[in-house]
C-alpha cells in the first residue's frame, strides 16, 4: 500500500539501519511512466560496484527483484485510487522491510544503495511544502482549501444571505447597517469555525488570505490570535478567480516566506556564532551534535553533499575515506555525510531548514544546529 508523505514515516525510515549496504531506496517520477531505462542502468551500475562481494550483490538483486515485481504489478493497481506524481520505494529484504511512499511532486529519479534508507529527498519536500491554508472571501461567500506540498487537497465552500441594498421599507438606514453588520459577524464566525477544523485536522503551519475589497481585513481583524499569527499573506483576488491560478499566488507567496525562513536561520547561526551562544558549525561538531539529540534547529545546504564514511556499528561519521572503522575495525560505508546527519536529527525530532546558495553557511561547512542547551 502506498502511504502517504508525513512526519511520523520520515522518522521510522531514519530510525532503520543495517551494518551492510542492502537498502535499496528508488525515488520515480511518476507524472508520465516509470522511467524503465533509468532503473536498468542504475542497476547495471550497482550490480558492477557490488561484484566483489557476493554476499551483497545476492542481497541486492533479491532487493531488485522485489522492487521490479511492485513497480511492473502492484503499482498501476494503487495508482488508480491516488492522483500521486512521484514515490519513493524503500527495500531490504534482509530486515524484512518494504514500504513505498507517495507525493502529489514530482522528484528526481535517484537509486541509492545503503545502509540505511536515503531521506533526504522527502525532508527536504517536506521543509519546502509545508502545508498551509487558503481562504478566499467576501462578505458573504468563503472558500477554503488546504494544500500540502504544493498540491490542493481539501475544500469547502461556506456561503450566506446577506442583503446588499437598503430596499426601500420599513428600515431605517440604520438598522438595517447593523443587521447587515450583524450578518456578516455571524458569516464569519463560521468560517472561523471551520478554519479552526481544517487547521486542526491537517496540521497546518499557516493561512493565506484572499478575496476581493475589504472584507477579508475586516476577517482578519476578528481572528483570534492564533489564527492570525498564521497569516502568510493576503492577497487581493477576485471571488470566481480559477482555483489553480490562486493556489499557484499563493505557492509564490508562500515559497518567499520559506526562503526567508531558512536565510533568516543562517543570520541567527552566525550571531549566535558571534556571541558564543550555543551552536555548533562544520560536519564534525554537527554530527556529534545531532546524534547526541542536542540539536534543536538544523540548519543545511541544499546543493552540498560531502561525501564520507559511517560505521554502523560505532554510529560514527567521518569527512574523507575508510575502508575499516577506526574506532571498533569493522567495516565501513560511504556515505553523504548531510544525509546522516539528517537521519540523527530526524530520529530526535530536530527542527530541519534547509538552505538555498547561501555563501555563509557554506563556508562554516554547509552545515550548523542551534543547540538546545
Ligand atoms: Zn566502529
Amino acid at each position: 500500500m502506498i502511504e502517504k508523505i508525513s512526519k511520523k514515516k520520515v522518522k521510522e525510515l531514519a530510525s532503520i539501519y543495517d551494518v551492510q549496504d542492502t537498502f535499496i531506496s528508488l525515488y520515480l517520477d511518476i507524472a508520465r511512466d516509470v522511467d524503465w531505462k533509468f532503473i536498468s542502468f542504475r542497476e547495471n551500475q550497482c550490480i558492477s560496484a557490488l561484484k566483489t562481494n557476493k554476499k551483497l550483490l545476492d542481497a541486492f538483486q533479491n532487493n531488485i527483484k522485489t522492487v521490479m515485481k511492485y513497480l511492473e504489478k502492484d503499482l498501476k493497481t494503487e495508482l488508480v485510487r491516488n492522483d500521486f506524481k512521484g514515490v519513493a520505494l524503500f527495500v531490504s529484504r534482509q530486515l524484512n522491510y518494504f514500504e513505498v511512499i507517495g507525493f502529489p511532486h514530482d522528484i528526481k529519479n535517484t537509486m541509492v544503495v545503503d545502509t540505511s534508507p536515503y531521506i533526504r529527498p522527502l525532508v527536504q519536500l517536506m521543509d519546502e511544502w509545508e502545508n498551509y491554508a487558503i481562504i478566499l472571501i467576501n462578505n458573504n461567500e468563503a472558500k477554503l482549501f488546504t494544500v500540502s506540498l504544493g498540491a490542493l487537497k481539501d475544500r469547502k465552500r461556506l456561503a450566506a444571505h446577506i442583503m446588499n441594498k437598503h430596499k426601500k421599507g420599513g428600515w431605517s438606514q440604520m438598522r438595517f447597517s447593523r443587521l447587515r453588520r450583524e450578518a456578516i459577524d455571524h458569516f464569519q464566525k463560521k468560517v472561523v469555525e471551520t478554519l479552526e477544523k481544517f487547521i486542526e485536522h491537517e496540521k497546518i503551519v499557516g493561512i493565506v488570505l484572499a478575496g476581493p475589497g475589504e472584507a477579508k481585513l475586516h476577517f482578519k481583524s476578528e481572528l483570534p490570535h492564533r489564527l492570525s499569527a498564521a497569516v502568510l499573506a493576503v492577497l487581493d483576488q477576485d471571488m470566481d478567480q480559477p482555483t489553480e491560478q490562486l493556489v499557484e499566488s499563493a505557492t509564490i507567496e508562500v515559497a518567499k516566506l520559506e526562503r526567508a525562513k531558512s536565510n533568516e536561520a543562517v543570520t541567527m547561526l552566525r550571531g549566535q556564532i558571534l556571541k558564543g551562544g550555543p551552536v555548533v558549525y562544520g560536519i564534525k561538531e554537527t554530527v556529534k551534535a545531532t546524534r547526541d539529540g542536542k540539536a534543536e534547529l538544523l540548519i543545511l545546504s541544499k546543493k552540498l553533499k560531502p561525501r564520507g564514511w559511517i560505521c554502523e556499528h560505532c554510529q560514527v561519521v567521518e569527512l574523507g575515506m575508510k575502508k575499516k572503522c577506526p574506532y571498533c575495525n569493522n567495516k565501513t560505508s560511504e556515505v553523504d555525510v548531510l544525509e546522516e546527519i539528517l537521519e540523527f536529527a530526524e530520529r530526535s525530532g530536530t527542527n530541519i531548514e534547509f538552505v538555498d546558495e547561501n555563501p555563509l553557511l557554506e563556508e562554516l561547512g554547509g552545515v550548523g544546529a542551534l543547540l538546545r542547551y
